[in-house]
């Protein structure tokens, strides 16, 4: 069994109960950072034993994670925040799990885009996630293609990008098109912003913007 478990995205009640009472039931904790999920643990006075499981080993252990399913162990996918194969590493392994029949459960917990989707004013009821556009290459096509979405659409962005961001957006969608910068869920400084890609230009171009940034987008609503 290999159990997939969000983690906070900032604000560390917002852990599950269930989830911290699987990560002290399993074998051992595969983590993107052993470092960030030690602390984690630690916290939660949780003893499990934690091994790597990033995006530069995910292809060399994952037979062997497998393997040891199949034998009976019982793991925990954790990333550095949020919910694992949700712009982390998870996708290779959980696909070879359901491939050989070894069960697979996600717990329900912390995930960026859904709080700010849900909070953004914006509408929700059909949604395509984007995740991080690439930074060079494809970029362009990724961007036009986004622009012709009748549903709102959502972005993972760098605080040092979110400017040529959001000239992008305006320049392939609109500057008249709504949209909500995210920035910091359930942090001390949380921001929601919502307005048009114009003026939300206009408001980042003259900060210095920090902290994770989460940007939904309107659709064409055709
Ligand atoms: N697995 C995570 C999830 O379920 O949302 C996403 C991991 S991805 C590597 C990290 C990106 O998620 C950040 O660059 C940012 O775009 C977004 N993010 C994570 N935490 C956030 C927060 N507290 N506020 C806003 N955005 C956040």
């Amino acid at each position: 069994m290999l159990y997939l478990i969000p983690t906070p995205i900032g604000n560390l009640e917002d852990i599950t109960l269930r989830s911290i009472r699987i990560l002290k039931e399993v074998d051992r904790v595969w983590a993107e950072d052993t470092r960030v999920t030690k602390r984690l643990l630690d916290h939660f006075e949780i003893k499990t034993p934690v091994s790597a499981f990033h995006a530069f080993n995910e292809h060399a252990v994952t037979t062997n994670i497998v393997q040891q399913l199949k034998t009976g162990a019982t793991f925990a996918l954790a990333s550095d925040a949020g919910t694992p194969g949700i712009s982390d590493p998870g996708f290779l392994l959980v696909r070879e799990c359901v491939r050989q029949g070894v069960r697979v459960e996600c717990l329900p917990g912390p995930t960026a885009f859904v709080p700010a989707l849900a909070a953004s004013g914006l509408p929700c009821d059909k949604f395509f996630f984007e995740g991080f556009l690439p930074h060079k290459k494809g970029r362009q096509t990724r961007l036009k293609y986004l622009a012709t979405l009748p549903c709102t659409f959502i972005l993972y962005e760098s605080p040092n990008r979110l400017v040529k961001c959001l000239e992008q957006l305006s320049e392939f969608c609109s500057p008249e098109r709504q949209a909500c910068v995210a920035r910091e869920l359930t942090k001390i400084h949380e921001e929601l912003r919502t307005d048009t890609l114009a003026e939300l230009l206009a408001f980042y171009k003259e900060k210095n913007v920090k902290g994770e940034i989460v940007v939904v987008v309107a659709g064409t609503g055709e």
